[in-house]
């Protein structure tokens, strides 16, 4: 992946953010607006529409009443009263109850208002809009009674097309709400543009570290509690879990890596020295037998060591696997007596005791015989490995309240307060112990094997004065009460 690529498609997808946020919100304010201008312009409308019919209503209303109240008032008097309650775009007509003009405002003109397509609305009483002479007009006429007899008709006429102050307000409200889009589509792009900034340059600094596949890289936060800060904050810290896991991934490998050199160096050392014994027998071809058969007891060492060694790396396998072992009522003392016949290695000086097994003769654990042997020979093997020549192993039996604890102490080169804590991991060896064999398994798998059984193992030590490995095993009759116990 190259720079470009990358930063090219984060500028395209930011774009393609800012566009859409800015149609998007242009499409809502374009609704929004025209919605409100519609509803504004149809509100004057009828307002207007009202007004108007009022006012025709008023106009006629008033001089239909002053000329029943004048009934021989002549044409000119009559036109006079016309002109008084007409208005520039008011058109007053009196008429014959025939429909012939009597009197007409003087805006009126020749032109002859049609009574008879309003008389229906004159007997309810109602403004009509009627189309005469090619132009849309509202009317309205009302009858002149003297004594009861219909003299005349007055009508006024109003054109209902829209006034030219009505037509520029219109064209002002159409321009005005498309400038206003305009101009907001451009503020409205520029405040995207500088909101989404933030989000530029994480995804810049995302890209970067995409791009320098540096694990320990991180995007950059501001101090503002805004919601990118939040993002960015959250993603690095999911770039530090991911980072810890990684770590974690690449300590596993390296100790499976030091594991199996250190599976390979323990099994070629026997093997080594099987093969050159069995070279050297077959030059002898038998002639020594003294020779002969310390050539054997060797060989059976090392193939004894190659077993153990196999059956650990089984054990650690099982140990592994969920699958619990089987267990069974048994008397730990006849166990601990077997570990501790093992002894060290005779070619160690070493002296080996054990005390208080008298003590747990009658303990009864459920437990795993064969396990519970490894266990106990994984940590005298440690022990007399661990001891210099001239040391000492003790194995002490003790009953407790509701538990027996087995103590397998040294006088070896002890272990470091800091490294305590770690030396039950898988592979894991202290530094003061790496120039001694060793593969880092057998604490593992006795913790495995012991906390199976629910008990457990922990250990106490000096540096260049000996540890103490504790073992705490519930006794049968009391392992369904709570363990709690603590050693020390
Ligand atoms: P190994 O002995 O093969 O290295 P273990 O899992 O048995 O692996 O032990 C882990 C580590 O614990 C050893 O490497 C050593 O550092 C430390 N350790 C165990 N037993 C003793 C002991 N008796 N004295 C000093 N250090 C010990």
């Amino acid at each position: 992946m190259t720079v470009l690529p990358v930063k090219r498609r984060l500028t395209l997808w930011l774009s393609l953010i800012r566009t859409r946020l800015t149609l998007w919100l242009m499409v809502i304010l374009a609704v929004g607006m025209l919605a409100f201008v519609l509803t504004t312009l149809l509100a004057a409308q009828t307002i207007l529409r009202n007004l108007n019919e009022e006012r025709l209503r008023q106009s006629v209303t008033s001089l239909s009443d002053a000329l029943a109240q004048e009934p021989e008032a002549n044409v000119s008097l009559v036109r006079n009263q016309l002109d008084a309650f007409s208005t520039p775009d008011i058109y007053l007509q009196y008429q014959s109850p025939q429909g012939t003009p009597i009197a007409s405002s003087k805006n009126m003109g020749r032109l002859i208002l049609p009574l008879s397509q309003i008389q229906s609305a004159i007997a309810t009483d109602r403004v009509a809009a009627i189309t005469f002479e090619n132009s849309p007009f509202l009317l309205y006429g009302r009858s002149v009674l003297v004594r009861g007899q219909v003299r005349g008709y007055v009508i006024a006429a109003r054109l209902t097309s829209d006034s030219e102050e009505q037509i520029l307000l219109f064209r002002l409200m159409y321009t005005g709400v498309f400038v206003t889009l305009i101009l907001t589509a451009l503020l409205v792009w520029l405040l995207v543009r500088q909101m989404l900034r933030p989000l530029e340059r994480l995804a810049d600094s995302a890209s970067r570290i995409t791009i320098a596949s540096d694990h320990a890289l991180r995007l950059q936060a501001g101090e503002r509690p805004d919601e990118i800060n939040r993002l960015a904050q959250t993603i690095n810290g999911t770039l530090n879990s991911l980072e810890d896991a990684y770590q974690q991934v690449q300590n596993v490998n390296e100790l499976q890596r030091r594991f199996l050199a250190d599976v390979s160096h323990e099994l070629r050392t026997p093997l080594t020295i099987m093969l050159s014994s069995l070279e050297l027998m077959k030059k002898e071809q038998g002639s020594d037998p003294e020779f002969q058969a310390n050539a054997l007891e060797n060989i059976q060492i090392e193939a004894e060591r190659m077993a153990r060694l196999v059956t650990r790396l089984l054990m650690l396998a099982r140990t592994d696997a969920s699958a619990p072992f089987a267990r069974e009522p048994l008397l730990i003392a006849d166990v601990i007596r077997e570990a501790y016949h093992q002894d060290c290695p005779a070619n160690r000086n070493i002296r080996m005791e054990c005390h208080g097994l008298e003590a747990l003769e009658d303990a009864v654990v459920s437990g795993n015989a064969d396990y519970l042997k490894q266990v106990l020979l994984i940590i005298l093997e440690n022990a007399c490995k661990y001891t210099p020549d001239g040391g000492k192993v003790t194995i002490l039996g003790e009953m407790r309240a509701d538990h027996l604890a087995i103590t397998i102490a040294d006088t070896g080169i002890g272990i470091d307060q800091t490294e305590v804590p770690r030396i039950f991991e898988r592979f894991y060896r202290a530094p003061n112990a790496r120039d001694l064999p060793g593969m880092g398994l057998g604490l593992s798998i006795a913790r495995g094997i012991i906390e199976q059984h629910n008990g457990t193992i922990s250990v106490e030590s000096t540096p260049g004065r000996g540890s103490r490995f504790i073992i705490a095993l519930p006794l049968l009759n009391a392992e369904h009460a709570t363990f709690t116990h603590t050693l020390g």
